[in-house]
Order: C-alpha cells, then sequence, then structure tokens
C-alpha cells in the first residue's frame, strides 16, 4: 500500500504572516495548503479530500463565492489539482473508487466532478447542513455547484457506531482490504469528521479542519496564529465542540503519538513534513523511490 500526500491548491489569505506565520510580512499573502491524501490499495485509488479542482481553475467566479475569492485568493494551477497530481503519478482519475470528504467546504469538495467512477464517503449531517444553505456564510462556503456527482454519495450516521482510541461514534468505511473510517470531529462543520487510514501498520488522522495550525495540537503550550485563531472563530458552527475536540486530539497525540500521525488540512509545515517537498510544489512521477509510504 502507498500512500501519498497532495497540496490540491495553496489558497493565499490576507493578512500573511498573521495567518500562516511565515510570510514576510502582514501585507502580503499567505500560503496554506488543501493537504488531501491518495491511498492506492486492492480496492482501486482512495482519495481524502479534493481540495480545489479542475473546473474551479477553469472557472472560479462560477463556482465559488467572490467572498472566499477575495480572502483566500487561492492558486489556481491546473497542475496542482488532485486529477492532474493522479495522472502524474501514472494513474487514471476513473481509477479513483473511493472518496473520503472530512466535510463540504468549498476548499475540500472542489475535485469531486474530477473523479467520475468514486464512491463519496461523508456523515449525513455533514450533507444535511451543507445542502441546508441556512445562512449567508453557509451559501458562501457550501457550493452546490461542485457537486454534479451527489448521486453517488454515501452517508454515514452520526450515531452508534464504533470507539477508536477513545472516540465515538467512529464509523468504518467499507474498503476491501484497507481499515479506514470516518471519525466524527464536529465543530468547524456539523457533521465534520476526521479520516483515520491504517497504513504499514501505523494510522494516520487526516483532521481536516479541526485545526488550521501544527502548534495547536502542543499537548503542553498549545497556540495558534491570530489570522487563523480568528478565520476558526469566523467559520465554527459549533464552538464549543471545536474546542473540545481539539483538546480531545491533543490527548490522542500526548498519549499515542508514536502510533498516530495526526495532520491537518491547512499547515503547509505538515504538509511538507509527510510529503518531503515543498508545498507548492505537485507529486513527481512515482518511480518507487518519491512516494511517500508513511
Ligand atoms: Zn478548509
Amino acid at each position: 500500500m502507498r500512500v501519498h500526500h497532495l497540496n490540491c491548491i495553496s489558497t493565499c489569505p490576507a493578512g500573511g504572516r498573521l495567518m500562516d506565520g511565515r510570510a514576510d510580512c502582514i501585507l502580503c499573502r499567505g500560503r496554506l495548503t488543501c493537504h488531501c491524501i491518495l491511498v492506492e490499495s486492492n480496492d482501486g485509488l482512495i482519495l481524502v479530500d479534493t481540495g480545489l479542482g479542475a473546473r474551479d481553475v477553469a472557472s472560479p467566479r462560477s463556482r465559488l463565492s467572490w467572498f472566499f475569492l477575495s480572502l483566500l485568493s487561492p492558486d489556481f494551477r491546473l497542475e496542482m489539482t488532485a486529477a492532474h497530481q493522479v495522472r502524474t503519478l501514472g494513474f487514471d482519475p476513473g481509477q479513483v473508487r473511493h472518496i473520503l470528504l472530512t466535510h463540504l467546504d468549498f476548499d475540500h469538495a472542489g475535485g469531486l466532478d474530477d473523479f467520475p467512477n468514486a464512491m463519496v464517503h461523508l456523515t449525513a449531517p455533514e450533507r444535511e447542513h451543507a445542502e441546508a444553505q441556512r445562512t449567508w456564510l453557509d451559501r458562501q462556503r457550501f457550493r452546490p455547484q461542485q457537486w454534479s456527482g451527489a448521486a453517488r454519495w454515501r452517508t454515514y450516521q452520526a450515531d452508534g457506531g464504533d470507539r477508536w482510541f477513545g472516540f465515538d461514534c467512529v464509523r468504518p468505511v467499507e474498503i476491501a482490504g484497507l481499515e479506514v473510517a470516518l471519525v466524527p470531529l464536529l465543530g468547524h462543520t456539523l457533521g465534520h469528521a476526521g479520516v483515520a487510514i491504517r497504513a504499514r501498520g501505523r494510522w494516520l488522522l487526516q483532521a481536516g479542519d479541526a485545526y488550521f495550525h501544527r502548534d495547536e495540537m502542543d499537548p503542553d503550550h498549545p497556540s495558534c496564529t491570530p489570522g487563523l485563531r480568528f478565520y476558526q472563530w469566523m467559520m465554527e458552527k459549533d464552538g464549543r465542540a471545536r474546542l473540545e475536540n481539539q483538546q480531545r486530539l491533543r490527548a490522542l497525540r500526548r498519549s499515542h503519538g508514536s502510533e498516530i500521525d495526526i495532520v491537518c488540512g491547512h499547515d503547509p509545515v505538515e504538509f511538507e513534513r509527510l510529503a518531503s517537498r515543498p508545498a507548492d510544489s505537485p507529486t513527481p512521477p512515482s518511480t518507487g523511490a518519491t512516494a511517500t509510504t508513511r
């Protein structure tokens, strides 16, 4: 089994250093990843989140809201889309059989249309709340224009389920030869979930937008840039649950950090650690030596 880390189009938020902590100044733009994970399995290719997709690159104004286009100014490069990087690795996008979504925000769901043969797995509350479009901000963040293949969605209830390292209501996803599960981590959205994958005897938890900055997972001295703290507050649907889940993730890292890699969607330093290349470089062709296999 091979695991590839793909940054599927960086966003470039206003606020620069106040957001990503490493831009030169606060007047320039920051750089954040859309960290997707591609797994080669016995049941075809599995993709965790899709970032922004080819149709977003071709026609951003018809797909995305002016609010987020202005705020985040995505670096629309076709070679960074998941579909393009899948091709670079020697596959056809039609070979992606399953997509697991942490949530339906535009920067996670934009590539769905590029994978016509994939079954899309997500929690039922996420689908329900995204489709309800109840608030102005919901209509900016959840973009039905990106969901033409919604008939192929398989949803999972957020109650019942299994336990996983102390987390409740975890939903195993049936994929041959692969241990993979949706781990409810609500707060950022009402059906937000992490995706846990067991690869080579080790767990990888893509925690999506449960946190945004690596230092938030510091068990002893958690911290976050002021810009990302504000952004998370602005986007949260349940602030108390979001902070509780961050606390649980810190505890998980403290107790099981040697067995589980925990990553979020948008931290470029976490991405570069796992991908072993700069966040703004697409994956190189797969030669065996370059693929990340952690
Ligand atoms: Zn996001």
